[in-house]
């Protein structure tokens, strides 16, 4: 008997027929005897029809009815699935964020889990033997008393924060994929299924914009150790052992655990990037600050920044990145600090992406990157910006080139099946 939370996305439960195999999922683990505790999304489309209806009621809304509509998708499928189980013989209740409680920070629109009460669950598997069906993304504010969630794709984070409250064996993300691949396969049909990745290689995977497990469901993971294993829901429900210790998938789990590491494991890419240019900047102290101060007030992310060496050593340029979303409201805070700066001019572009190369090879192996520039160079990829951290380097590149970079990348480095 093994306990288990097993999650569902979006895709899996786009409609009734969906859910329904979703609950064959489910009765399979149950009749095997296991301690099932099942999160589940909003049915696909629907988080963002709501997200839609919030910007046309009010575009500047309160995040605190924001989080009220958007919470409600996980609601309909956590009831829907409750009475499918039921109908199917499987005692199951629902669950919402508040109920439970899953206790959260205040951050409206993206909170983060505080606690998790799994006693009542564990109560419940023994005394009842009842699947507990859980709403993912949503959560409540105790103090406010006031309902949040967890920002896009934080149904993940529920699923790895409920197992690790209830001491899952396993934490089980079923998606419309079948694992995690080298990178993302509907953009690289070539791409190969990992059958193991380390949890620092996938946080990389997942913040450089791989979107099949949400960010902080990998910290949660790594700090808790909580074995996750993303999935496919459209296997055939019947056709998998429910007493196999290893279920089909990518096992996301410790670097030692890994036996043949590669030099380069994924790559990312993410189209949502903007680009700023300040041109001839003051090169003074303090400047850096006055730029990059009144952005963070402005709860603005600055990712990639690039500062050349002054050749006059009077002014420079500094050039970084933001989410294309901030785009215009960053352009706006830097205007307005014009004075305190101190620049000529601002540059930009909110056509391009960013190609991320990961993998902890990367460690002991030099030369990595460079074989990218070349390769990039070849197929007339212009690159705007590069960093580098110990086990990932990225580039920007014009959002034209992202599939051609991406794939390029992969075959270089050996990816491809
Ligand atoms: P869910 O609705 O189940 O949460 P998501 O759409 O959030 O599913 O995430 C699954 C998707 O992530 C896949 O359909 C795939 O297109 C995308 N994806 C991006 N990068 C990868 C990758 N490296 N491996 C697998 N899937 C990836
Ligand atoms: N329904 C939410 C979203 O679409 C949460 C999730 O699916 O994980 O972002
Ligand atoms: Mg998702």
């Amino acid at each position: 008997m093994a306990r288990l939370v097993m999650k569902f996305g979006g895709t899996s439960v786009a409609d009734v027929e969906r859910i329904r195999n979703v609950a064959r999922h489910v009765k399979r683990e149950y009749d095997a005897g296991h301690e099932v505790a099942v999160v589940v999304s909003a049915m696909a489309g629907k988080t963002n029809e709501m997200v839609g209806w919030c910007r046309e009621a009010a575009p500047l809304h309160d995040a605190r009815e924001y989080d009220t509509v958007v919470a409600a998708g996980e609601q309909i499928t956590s009831g829907l699935l409750a009475m499918t189980l039921e109908a199917m013989g499987v005692t199951a209740r629902s669950w919402q964020g508040w109920q439970l409680p899953i206790l959260t920070s205040n951050a409206h629109g993206s909170a983060r889990i505080l606690n998790v009460n799994g006693g009542e669950l564990i109560k419940r598997f023994k005394e009842r033997n009842e699947v507990a069906v859980l709403s993912g993304f949503q959560g409540i504010h105790k103090e406010t008393g006031r309902i949040t969630t967890l920002g896009r794709g934080g149904s993940d984070t529920s699923a790895v924060a409920i197992a690790a409250a209830i001491q899952a064996d396993r934490c089980d993300i079923y998606t419309d994929v079948d694992g995690v691949y080298t990178t993302d396969p509907r953009v690289v049909p070539r791409a190969r299924r990992l059958e193991r990745i380390a949890f620092e290689e996938m946080l990389e995977l997942a913040s450089q914009g791989a979107k099949v497990l949400q960010v902080r469901s990998v910290e949660l993971g790594t700090v808790h150790n909580v074995r996750i294993f993303v999935r496919s829901s459209f296997d055939r429900p019947e056709d998998i052992d429910p007493y196999a210790s290893h279920p089909p998938g990518t096992l996301i789990c410790d670097e030692e655990e890994i036996v043949e590491q590669q030099v380069v494991t994924g790559i990312a890419f993410s189209k949502d990037e903007a680009q700023i240019s300040i041109r001839r900047v003051r090169d003074k102290p303090g400047v850096a600050a006055a730029i990059f101060g009144p952005l963070a007030d402005a709860s603005i992310n600055v990712d990639m920044i690039v500062q050349n060496v002054s050749a006059d050593g009077a002014t420079t340029d500094i050039t970084f990145t933001v989410p294309a979303s901030d785009y215009d409201r960053a352009r706006e805070v830097l205007k307005a600090a014009h004075d305190q700066i101190g620049y000529d001019r601002i540059d930009g572009a909110s056509d391009v992406a960013k190609v991320s190369v990961i993998g902890i090879g990367m460690r002991s192996h030099v030369g990595v990157a460079a074989e990218a520039f070349s390769a990039l160079a070849e197929r007339g990829i212009n690159i705007r910006a590069i960093t580098t951290s110990e086990i990932k380097f990225s580039v920007l590149i014009d959002a034209a080139y992202t599939e051609l970079a991406v794939r390029t990348l992969h075959t270089l480095y050996g990816l491809d099946k």
